[in-house]
């Protein structure tokens, strides 16, 4: 379990594979992918096939102390890297895991933040809370400093030049991490390179601005952290001999490696002196075949996720030469002083891909110039990620799911279980294992929060810790609806306590309790995102008391991987209430439908996909036709008065079936339609297959075969589907 090459030693796989995979990344044919993303989420507490190894070998110590470090570590040491906002990273975390399952040959390059994300702390006067994360990629397992090859003892460092009004240089100086995203066979990995620019070689305003993800104090940090990313590809590709001929980039913020590529293009052409040899013609001659190498995912329609800069903000940033070549390629039309960075993306790519067949469309509409070419790959989650142990445990019980683990297109199968009755009763039984994860998790935080509450001056955001633990707990048996993402105006997380008086009527006149259970994260920059977290605190007493104690919200606090993977597979049914067309796929239900939970949800993103007229779930609100005006985020468009009242009409009937023993069986049979029609198709194995045709690689045949199989059950765009063939 122990590989050596010229940049380290690392654990987890064997002198072979390690070998294998850099061949074929540092091959002069070029066949591999490079993926570059702002943020990637892969925390070791969901998916962690070494230490799962470890265990079923019963591994606990070795005699070799240089072995035995690593064990310790991987055995014992942390599971968090806050490297993650929210669904892209985790999207980005997701789809790398999938690609080492398929073993194609693909490295991910992001940033290090050494102060992560932030840390959630919830006040029910003050809201959220938040502070640096705390974590040391040292003591990480399966994150590794890069050593110099020419001198063992030397972190191998990457140099990237700054600019500034005066034209004087001054050099950012970047360490380079590997992580490994290791199968669960281990016999292949993918590896991330992340670029660490808080060396003592930094000025120290890059170190600041390269500290916490998505670092929003000023426009220059923020274009300072898109440079450190972009520029910093090229650099660290050559450092270890990457060949990929495909750069994909995980939404926009990466696409300063243009510049590196338009560059390197010149300089052959020209010579050292191509920054005043290359005229506007040549710029766009080579911008043009830097395009060809370029695959490109947008991610959302919403204005906060595109990054737009006053040109000015890159006087003090990029080299004459680097600005003269974004006045030609990145300029907004209509806005000569900002450059438009998703735009540039859009224009310079081979592919151009949206997220869900919805959100194509709305892409089409924003940028109608280059509607022909943007197709639609639909997202989807690494299954073994996010399928809880209790689930796991009973897919593998049963041969019909046989091979699931590799292959999740084998779940289209699951339609015979429908009416297995062992299967239905086991189905049910681990869902109650999982609820009852959950519940517990709940009721813990509940008497921590309460005890500390006596304890210290931290008012806990429960208004459920001030009650007493009997009338407080909460019960496995009752339904539970889960909520959970960022808290962000168009996700609209408090649109069902819009009519308190209605939604608590329709509980008590049927006497049916029901858990709400939220959490999320807002940036701390977006005040009207935190006000949400507020809203839904302020409803918590009045809920309780309007439905005499049979509702009862919860909020938990710090929102991560982990309690994402309890909450999905413990909840009865999964809400998702944003303003149509806005959220561009969503994940979060797909984890859901992993674990045979039905979804509740607006028709926006994959829902419309997922949704199957009813068999896997319920619909509500608004969901005709789109145009510009769906596009916007002001208070009086987001339709809370409409789409809350559709929810309303909704609700009860979800409840009559889970509570009502004649039509209980009718909502297990919803759960099981989530496993038949959408587990084969909203997983990453899919969506690879379905990018790997965009890559256009020249893979091995098996591995060919593979990709072949997982995207036949499902096109996301038949348009492109026709072109290919
Ligand atoms: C899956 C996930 C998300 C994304 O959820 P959406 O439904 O796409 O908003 C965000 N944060 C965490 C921690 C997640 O696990």
């Amino acid at each position: 379990m122990l590989a050596t090459n010229r940049f380290g030693t690392f654990f987890g796989v064997s002198q072979k594979v390690l070998d294998s995979v850099w061949q074929a990344l540092t091959s002069p044919t070029g066949e591999s992918a490079t993926y570059i993303s702002m943020e990637i989420g892969a925390d070791l507490d969901v998916f962690h096939p070494v230490r799962n190894k470890l265990h079923q070998l019963e591994i606990t110590e070795h005699p070799d102390e240089s072995i035995n470090r690593f064990l310790q570590l991987f055995l014992k040491g942390p599971v968090k890297i806050p490297n993650y906002s929210g669904g892209l990273g985790i999207l980005a975390g997701d789809t790398l895991k999938s690609f080492a399952d398929c073993k194609i040959p693909i490295v991910g390059i992001s940033l290090l933040y050494r102060k992560g994300y932030f840390s959630q702390m919830v006040d029910s006067k003050i809201g959220q809370v938040a502070w640096a994360a705390d974590w040391a990629p040292e003591n990480t397992p399966g994150l590794y400093l890069l050593h110099d090859p020419k001198s063992p003892t030397q972190p191998l460092t990457i140099e990237v030049p700054f600019y500034d009004l005066q034209g004087i240089r001054s050099v950012a100086c970047a360490h380079l991490w590997l992580k490994m995203e290791i199968n669960e066979a281990l016999d292949y990995f993918v590896p991330e390179i992340l670029l660490d620019y808080q060396t003592p070689q930094s000025p120290s305003w890059i170190q600041d601005a390269a500290q916490h993800l998505y670092d929003s104090s000023s426009e220059k940090v923020k274009a300072t952290q898109r440079r450190l990313l972009g520029v910093g590809v090229v650099p660290a590709m050559e450092a270890l001999g990457i060949t990929s001929r495909t750069i994909h980039l995980n939404e926009q913020h990466g696409v300063g490696v243009v510049l590196s590529l338009i560059s390197q293009l010149l300089q052959n052409e020209h010579g050292p002196q191509y920054e005043t040899k290359a005229t506007d013609q040549d710029i766009l001659t080579a911008a043009a075949e830097v395009a060809k190498r370029l695959v490109f995912t947008i991610h959302t329609p919403v204005k906060a996720g595109h990054d737009r800069f006053n040109i000015s903000v890159f006087d003090d940033l990029i080299s004459p030469f680097c600005k003269h070549a974004l006045n030609l390629l990145a300029r907004e039309e209509h806005n000569n002083y900002v450059y438009n960075f998703t735009a540039m993306a859009m224009k310079l790519n081979r592919a151009t891909n949206s997220v869900s067949r919805l959100h194509k469309e709305v892409t089409q509409k924003q940028f109608p110039q280059y509607a022909d070419k943007i197709t639609a790959i639909t997202n989807g989650v690494h299954h073994l990620t996010w399928t809880s142990d209790a689930k796991a445990e009973l897919y593998d019980t049963f041969p019909e799911l046989h091979n699931w683990r590799r292959d999740p297109s084998v779940f289209a199968k699951a339609e015979t279980l429908l009416r297995h009755n062992k299967f239905r009763t086991y189905f049910e039984q681990a869902w109650r294992t999982d609820t009852m994860i959950l519940v517990d998790y709940v009721n813990r935080m509940l008497t921590t929060h309460r005890n500390q509450r006596l304890a210290t001056w931290i008012d806990p955001p429960n208004y459920l810790s001030y009650l007493s633990m009997e009338e407080a707990s909460l019960d496995h048996t009752t339904f539970t609806l889960g909520f959970a993402r960022r808290f962000s105006t168009y996700k609209r997380a408090d649109l069902i306590f819009e009519d308190l008086d209605r939604l608590t009527a329709m509980i008590t006149e049927n006497n049916w309790p029901v858990n709400f259970i939220f959490a999320g994260k807002a940036h701390p920059s977006d005040e009207p995102g935190q006000d949400l977290i507020r809203n839904v605190l302020a409803v918590q007493e009045e809920l309780y008391q309007k439905s005499h104690g049979l509702a009862k919200l919860v909020f938990i606090p710090g929102y991560d991987m982990h309690v994402a993977k309890m909450m999905v597979a413990g909840s009865h049914a999964w809400l998702n209430s944003p303003k149509r067309p806005l959220e561009a796929s969503g994940t979060s239900g797909m984890k859901a439908a992993m674990n045979g939970v039905p979804n509740i949800s607006i028709m926006d993103g994959w829902w419309v996909e997922g949704y199957h007229d009813g068999r896997t779930g319920w619909k509500f609100g608004y969901e005709d036709s789109i145009s510009h005006e769906h596009f916007s985020e002001q208070p009086s468009s987001l339709l809370y008065n409409e789409d809350s009242a559709s929810f309303y009409t909704v609700f009860p009937e979800m409840l009559r079936w889970f509570y009502d023993p004649a039509l209980h069986n009718q909502y297990i049979d919803k759960c099981i339609a989530n496993l038949s029609l959408n587990c084969p198709i909203f997983n990453t194995h899919r969506m690879a297959a379905e990018y790997v045709a965009r890559y256009d690689l020249d893979l091995a045949p098996t591995v060919k075969r593979e990709m072949k199989k997982f995207r036949s059950l499902y096109c996301s765009d038949p348009s492109f589907h026709e072109q290919s063939k």
